[in-house]
């Protein structure tokens, strides 16, 4: 059976198009682009044309554009090309609500004896712009924010820091890893220095990512050993994956608008009719300001795992919290940074649609949900009590 798939903040499925372009690099096109010879060569020249739609996607120039591993090397790769080449700045600025691979480092970073702070956010995991402009000093090294939240889709307004932070010359990166191909996005108008994409978000494979470095700012190379990417991140480029990344930025860019308006209206009517079938349910995150593929809805007195596992009987594939903390029942970090009560924590479920969601998936997810609560309500004590029947 087809899954209903609407997890796809956590992974996207690869584009058929972006197979057929990768499969000839596994078969005959296995040369390195490294090499003097023709065979390897030649794969140069594709390597430098996946870069250029890489660019052209975010409004880059493709010597800006560096091919990682992954959007948590992008991350971890800004961060410390910052702190490395700044030794007397020891302060970094971040948020409460950043993705591990930036929240990690700093704790990272913080037990080496730098100074992090951890940005709030409001109930609707807002940035507080106030705390943002006093806590950047003479000793800031590196602001690293995310675009937009993998777990409630929130959309921070990184144009208006990154304004902020051009006047103080302290540099910015934003992690855009869930922001890419799903928003409109150019570097060109975003005052940002540095910022993090991931291919398997937007239908590539995993395991390859870009970190975007602006001409003119200085940077240290996290990974070292051969000359690839201009000194910038050695190892053998994963050929395949970028070009396969490069087909897959081209698509999301022909795509871009029609697909922004098409999923966020199959949201909408997911989310309106789950909060008009389900009572003491609630949207998490700021819905005026948010990608347009994702919800986060909170079920009063019910478990979001015992959803998740019913909602997985009916082959329909959702998140409760981010992926990469789920398999812990550790309450997700972001909600808690919200202020969201534990009893709504505990019963969230994101759905995160994409370009591949049909109305009939929604339907689906329409049909089977509100039975689903109910009746799990209806088993939990907590749930009997709150709809009176106890
Ligand atoms: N940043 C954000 C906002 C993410 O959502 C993710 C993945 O979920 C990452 C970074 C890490 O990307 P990757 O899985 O490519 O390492």
């Amino acid at each position: 059976m087809k899954p209903v798939y609407l997890d796809n903040n956590a992974t996207t499925a690869v584009a058929p198009e972006v197979l057929d372009v990768m499969l000839p690099y596994f078969k005959d096109l296995y040369g390195n682009p490294s090499s003097m010879h023709t065979f390897g060569g030649q794969l140069h020249r594709q390597v430098e044309e996946a870069r250029a739609k890489v660019a052209a996607l975010i409004g880059a120039d493709p010597e800006e554009i560096i091919f990682t591993s992954c959007g948590t090397e992008s991350d971890n790769t800004a961060i410390m090309s910052a702190v490395e080449l700044q030794p007397g700045k020891r302060h970094i600025v971040t948020t409460r609500v950043e993705h591990p691979a930036v929240l990690s480092f700093c704790r990272h970073l913080a037990r080496k004896g730098h100074r992090v702070t951890y940005l709030p956010v409001d109930h609707l995991g807002r940035l507080d712009r106030d705390a943002f402009r006093k806590t950047v000093d003479d000793e800031t090294a590196v602001v690293s924010v995310m675009y937009a939240n993998n777990e409630t889709g929130v959309i921070f307004p990184v144009a208006e820091l990154g304004q902020v932070l051009r006047e103080r010359k302290v540099l910015f990166h934003i992690d855009a890893v869930q922001a890419v191909g799903k928003l409109p996005l150019n570097v060109k108008e975003l005052p940002v220095d540095m910022l993090s994409l991931s291919g398997h978000k937007l239908h590539a494979v995993k395991g390859v990512g870009v970190l975007y470095v602006r001409r003119g700012t200085r940077f240290s190379p996290y990974i070292i050993g051969g000359h690839q990417e201009h000194g910038r991140r050695a190892g053998t480029e994963n050929v395949a994956s970028i070009i396969g990344l490069g087909k897959a930025c081209e698509i999301a860019r022909a795509h871009l608008r029609e697909e922004e308006d098409r999923v966020s209206r199959l949201r909408d009517r997911l989310e309106q009719t789950l909060l008009a079938h389900c009572p003491d349910t609630q949207i998490n995150g700021d819905p005026t300001s948010r990608l347009p593929n994702t919800t986060n809805l909170s079920f009063r007195y019910v478990e979001g795992e015992a959803i998740l596992l019913r909602l997985n009987e009916h082959g329909i594939c959702a998140s409760s919290g981010s992926a990469c903390t789920s398999g812990s029942l550790e309450p997700s970090h972001v909600l808690r940074a919200m202020g969201i009560p534990f009893t709504a924590i505990h019963g969230s479920i994101r759905f995160s649609l994409s370009r591949y969601t049909s109305e009939a998936d929604i339907d689906t997810v329409i049909k089977v949900m509100p039975p689903i609560i109910r009746e799990l309500r209806a088993l939990s004590p907590y749930g009997r009590e709150a709809i009176g029947q106890l």
